[in-house]
């Protein structure tokens, strides 16, 4: 059993409240951490301001994140372990989240040693004659992030390495049921020398220590990633700040007559059931080809049934719990209420112990709730298509819009998708799934309003000032 205090100020903070964290496979303690309040993010925001009084040069900030990249490689099994026990991720899945992370962090060294403004071409204009001007980008201030449970290491990294590399410290405030990955970032941060104040990691209530951080006068920007609703609220509650969200999402993933439909199938069993389907590009709406319909429906359930089911910590699990007993159930009602109103089950549904069976329903109609809301479990709902433009039609039928997939042999039929599905990415003969942590990743529509990956996030966390010359 671990136990841990918050990370306040470049040392640890007993308080007297404690987060008790299970493992949400078993229900076993895995640890115990203390929980803050309000008082305790105010002292965290000074902490934060204080430590931006005394600007950490470039080369340092990118030195401080190449180490902290370093130990968390080192620790990998560590956080693995972590991540697989607060998490419920299967443990591979884990161990490729750490080296994901790893990435993040070398991407925001990257970022750190090369972030630049850039020349104004002043003679562009009559009134610019005899003018030079540049911009530099300058930190915007204490950075507030707030990060989902789903991925408690890498969504902690995509928030605290860029907002290092533009300068800024940072206020974190972990999801309750995963902070303890949070605080063991926070270790390594101390040990790669990042000196006090530039990372607190304050676990606690949304509602409270959320709230607290999202409305604290000295937090100029909010960095949010978890549900619609939570991100709607925050963004209602402080129109004037800056507030990146990245938030839900129900992935399409299409499948053309002349797909390559082994492939295809192996990316909706791998893809949508991986941690659960927990994941918000998780392949949650497969959309077929009527004529490969009946071909793709068997392949599908014929690799959903090789799927490893159970325990995270053991080797061969690819879809482990849910994180609570309430999702669960929430999930299961969803599915019977899909097969109750004509959709066939091809395999799953079931309940055992905590897990739900990875659960494969076809006949699925835009009006289900397994294809209209985001599931963020081992479902994976297929529909079947006539025409293209029905098939975008469908995969449009949707209030969010993160990552499309679509499998096709057709260049023309891959180029008219990318064109006209409306997401913040679209993934040609690939799950919408895939994600590298250099891209820019991030949603239209209700997804969101910013894009991750460090290139972009520090463009995000910094101001750029104009300085103009009369040469
Ligand atoms: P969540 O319930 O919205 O929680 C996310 C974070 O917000 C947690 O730290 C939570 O704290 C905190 N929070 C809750 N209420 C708050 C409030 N009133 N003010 C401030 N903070 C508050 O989401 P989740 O269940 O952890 O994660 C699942 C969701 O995240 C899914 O919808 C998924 O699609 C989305 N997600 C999106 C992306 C993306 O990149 N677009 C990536 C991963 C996940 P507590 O834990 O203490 O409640």
């Amino acid at each position: 059993m671990q136990r841990f205090g918050l990370w306040l100020d470049g040392r640890w903070h007993e308080t007297d409240r404690w987060i008790e964290v299970h493992s949400p496979y078993d229900g076993s303690l895995v640890g115990m951490v203390s929980a803050g309040d309000a008082e305790h993010l105010a002292q965290a925001v000074e902490a934060a301001r204080r430590a931006m009084a005394h600007p950490l040069p470039a080369y340092q900030r990118a030195e401080i994140l190449s180490r902290a990249a370093g130990l968390v490689e080192q620790r990998r099994e560590d956080f693995a372990r972590t991540i697989a026990l607060e998490a419920g991720k299967p443990i591979r899945t884990a161990r490729i989240e750490v080296m994901r992370a790893v990435a993040t962090l070398t991407f925001s060294a990257i970022e750190a040693r090369t972030l630049t403004g850039e020349v104004v071409p002043m003679e562009g204009a009559s009134a610019g004659a005899g003018k030079m001007a540049f911009t530099v980008r300058e930190p915007i201030g204490v950075v507030g992030a707030i990060t989902p449970f789903n991925f408690p290491l890498n969504l902690v990294c995509h928030k605290v390495g860029p907002a290092i590399a533009a300068g800024c410290a940072v206020v974190l405030k972990p999801a309750s049921a995963t902070p303890i990955t949070a605080l063991k970032l926070a270790e390594v941060f101390m040990e790669a020398d990042l000196p006090r104040g530039w990372l607190n990691v304050i676990p606690g209530s949304g509602g409270e220590v959320g709230n607290a951080l999202v409305d604290h006068p000295d937090v100029p920007l909010i960095s949010f990633t978890g549900s619609v609703e939570v991100g709607r609220a925050i963004r209602e509650r402080v129109p004037h700040k800056k507030v990146l969200l990245e938030l839900g999402n129900s992935s399409p993933l299409i499948v053309l007559e002349d797909a390559n439909l082994e492939s295809a199938a192996q990316a909706v069993a791998t893809h949508g059931f991986s941690h659960a389907g927990q994941s918000c590009i998780s392949v949650q709406r497969v959309l077929v080809h009527e004529p490969v319909a009946d071909a793709f429906e068997q392949l599908v359930v014929q690799k959903v049934q090789e799927l490893g089911v159970g325990d995270p910590l053991d080797e061969k699990t690819h879809v482990g719990p849910l994180i609570t007993t309430a999702d669960r159930d929430r999930v299961k009602a969803w599915i019977d209420e899909a097969v109750s109103a004509g959709a066939r089950l091809l395999a799953g549904g079931t309940i055992e112990g905590n897990l739900l069976l990875p659960t494969v329903l076809a006949d699925v109609t835009p009006d289900m709730k397994v294809f209209c809301r985001e599931v963020f479990g081992p479902v994976v709902a297929l529909t079947r298509f006539r025409t293209v433009d029905e098939a975008i039609e469908l995969a449009n039928a949707t209030e969010y819009g993160l990552q499309a997939g679509v499998f096709t042999a057709s260049i023309h039929i891959a180029l008219e998708m990318a064109k006209r599905l409306h997401f913040g990415g679209v993934l040609i003969n690939e799950a919408p799934t895939y994600r590298t942590d250099q891209m820019p990743y991030g949603g239209v529509k209700a997804s969101g309003n910013t894009r991750e990956g460090p290139h972009y996030a520090v463009r995000e966390m910094t101001i750029e000032k104009l300085v103009v010359i009369q040469t």
